[in-house]
């Protein structure tokens, strides 16, 4: 039977008030019940007869029953004494304000305790012990051995979770069968489906379910694999919409022409690009690189030489400001030759285009395909993976270049975009310095501000101040707005001398982009931003970046945001604000003074706040891995190997 279609609510005892909670916990199928791990477990395992139990010892007995007795306590609680007696002697269980235990645990009744013995009042009694009424012939559940517990929500426990799953084990145990070969098991030292399942929820030991949660994370990455694999298989069906003759002496010349040298990073990746469009297979590609690796111009180079083959170039970015910024910059690179379009919800210029830049609503508008040979996707991660599939659908289609600054590591990002062929951009264009990074708490706030005042006065150079996310979801709420207008007005009264400005995303469009041509011309000289407006702004005259509560944030947005400054040769200075003193704050924040590479600190991220806080679909488009683990890098790629030979 397929558990992934057998709902929750079909189990006995299991109503839809019930599934409704599960569904909380990611729970839908009776499938997902069994790969809902357990988080931690409790050690019952010890047991012994009730004469030697030992002060403080988590032990288990066995007895039965022989006295019920409902009383007060002092305070007027409700209290529960409970005797119960083995061959071996009697000892007294606790527990208080649980009128019902009268109903459940009955005089004769043979049960089975858990818990520790310890002092109250002079006599040794056992508190609130988990229990478990013992049935002729049924396993222990709760009591006697490692006892799971769950992650949990409101009104479901880890003991109800844990007899649902064991019951359903019972019933599909047999469901479980194994799909890798017996060699595959052995090569890379896997247990068996069934054994895994099992092991995962009711071990013997805890290396047992170890192991146990090890072959389910590989089955997890498995499937991301083989559905990667199946979406690149499908994906090289289609027929490049054209290919591309390379003019490399021409391409040689644009490039010489540049006023920069290209990186030896970029020069690679360029390599790597042209190859692909040389094929009649549509290219699918990632370029990953570092805020400020210089993506735009490589995309720049690969619409360059479809334009020579006499193409279009479609170029999507996600906001209309990153669209009328890269308009501005491809409009400056190629001068009177090349026909430049916008096309956004504000800006509707076509006309005859050879590259064509807008935001999504490009994807709206009936683009015809056949003329366009590449599309780029700038900050891929902002849009959603239905968008880039919108593309796989077409029998024909144009070479993709998506980009991202997202600092996903090599192993993980063949995980997640396994479909994808990758490039990575992991050097900067040189003469970039260092942001200078500084840490300030809020007693050397003041300070910070008037240095920001006199630098401004005095460099002519202009500032960002980034106002947190209030909640720390991704789209921008009022709350934020108001908490930057807040911030805006402040910095009105303070620095009357000085010109603000004001940015978030509830302005028009139109608004958006005076506001932004006015910092650019230096009109305004500070601005005041939500953290979600813009990323890949590139106003080189910006050089210092403050963000408000940076606490908040993980080090990989941290990175994103310092990002924006440090676009040019003047020495560039990012502030982070915190009220926050717990020293794992500090250290997380240090590490942003003393690293510069997103791909570091996104590491360190990892082992200081876990995959979810930086891989979570919010700010990647990744969906979290609910057993394995983005940093175990030797699963990621022993997973990937048996995905590939069993596709094959
Ligand atoms: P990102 O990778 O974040 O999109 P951009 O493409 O916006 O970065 O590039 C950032 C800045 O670096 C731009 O001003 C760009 O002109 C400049 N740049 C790109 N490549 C080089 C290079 N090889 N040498 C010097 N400057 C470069
Ligand atoms: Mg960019």
């Amino acid at each position: 039977m397929d558990l992934k279609i057998v709902k929750v609510e079909e189990l006995p005892l299991v109503g839809p008030a019930y599934a409704k909670k599960l569904n909380k916990l990611g729970i839908h199928s009776v499938w997902d019940l069994f790969h809902h791990v357990p988080s931690r477990f409790l050690d019952f395992s010890k047991s012994s007869p009730i004469n030697k139990l030992e002060i403080d010892e988590v032990t288990t007995i066995h007895g039965t029953i022989t006295s019920f007795v409902n009383t007060y306590t002092k305070s007027g609680k409700t209290m529960q004494i409970v005797t119960i007696e083995d061959v071996s002697g009697k000892v007294e269980a606790i527990w208080f304000n649980q009128i019902y235990l009268s109903n459940v645990l009955r005089k004769g009744t043979e049960i089975s305790l858990a818990g520790k013995l310890t002092w109250m009042a002079r006599k040794k009694v056992i508190i609130a012990p988990e229990y478990e009424i013992v049935h002729a012939g049924q396993d222990q559940i709760h009591t006697g051995h490692l006892i799971s517990i769950y992650p949990e929500t409101a009104g479901i426990t880890s003991k109800w979770i844990r007899r649902k799953i064991y019951d359903a084990w019972k019933r599909y145990k047999n469901d479980f069968e194994e799909f890798l070969p017996e060699a595959t098991l052995k090569k890379y030292d896997l247990v068996s489906f069934e054994t895994a399942i099992s092991d995962a929820h009711f071990p013997k030991s805890l290396k047992e379910f170890e192991r146990a949660k090890y072959r389910l994370a590989f089955n997890e990455l498995l499937t991301l694999h083989i559905r990667n694999i199946e979406r690149k298989k499908k994906w090289n069906k289609n027929k490049a919409a054209a290919k591309l003759k390379i003019d490399k002496i021409k391409i040689h010349e644009f490039i010489k022409k540049l006023p920069f040298e290209l990186t030896s990073s970029q020069k690679k990746v360029v390599d790597e690009i042209l190859i692909d469009l040389e094929k009649n297979i549509a290219m699918n590609r990632l370029l990953e690189g570092d805020v400020g690796s210089g993506k735009t111009i490589v995309a720049a180079i690969a619409a360059y030489s479809s334009f020579l083959n006499g193409k279009k170039t479609v170029f999507m970015a996600p906001t209309q400001i990153l669209a009328s910024q890269h308009f501005n910059t491809l409009s400056k690179l190629f001068g009177k030759n090349l026909k430049i379009g916008i096309f956004t919800s504000a800006k509707k210029s076509i006309g005859d285009f050879d590259i064509l830049i807008g935001t999504h609503t490009l994807l709206n508008k009936s683009i015809d395909m056949k003329e366009v040979a590449l599309f780029v996707i700038d900050e891929q991660h902002k849009f959603g993976v239905e968008q880039r599939n919108l593309l796989v659908k077409k029998s024909i289609a144009p070479h993709v270049l998506a980009m991202t600054a997202t600092p996903i590591p090599r192993s993980v990002a063949l995980t997640f975009f396994g479909d994808l062929d990758l490039s990575i951009l992991d050097e900067m264009p040189k003469g970039r310095q260092k942001i200078n990074t500084w840490v300030v708490p809020e007693i050397k706030r003041e300070d910070g501000f008037k240095w920001i005042h006199d630098n401004i006065k005095k460099e002519k150079i202009q500032a960002y101040i980034v106002c947190p996310l209030i909640d720390e979801s991704i789209t921008e709420t009022m709350q934020d707005v108001k908490a930057a207008n807040k911030e805006y007005e402040k910095l009105q009264t303070k620095f009357i001398d000085l010109k603000i400005g004001l940015m978030h995303g509830k302005l028009k469009a139109n608004e958006k982009e005076s506001v932004i041509n006015k910092f650019k011309n230096g009109e305004i000289e500070i601005l005041v931003t939500t953290a979600v407006v813009e990323v890949g702004i590139d106003i080189p005259n910006a050089t210092i970046m403050v963000i408000e509560a940076a606490d908040r944030f993980g080090l990989a947005s941290l990175h994103q945001l310092r990002g924006r400054v440090g676009r040019g040769d003047k020495k560039s200075y990012c502030l982070l604000m915190t009220e926050n003193e717990s020293e794992k704050t500090q250290i997380r924040l240090n590490a942003m003074t003393k690293y510069n590479s997103g791909f570091k600190l996104a590491e360190l991220d990892l082992s200081m706040r876990g995959p979810g806080e930086i891989y979570g679909t919010h700010q990647s488009g990744m969906p979290e891995l609910k057993i394995a683990d983005w940093s175990d890098v030797n699963l990621i790629k022993n997973s990937r190997e048996v995905a590939q030979t069993m596709v094959k």
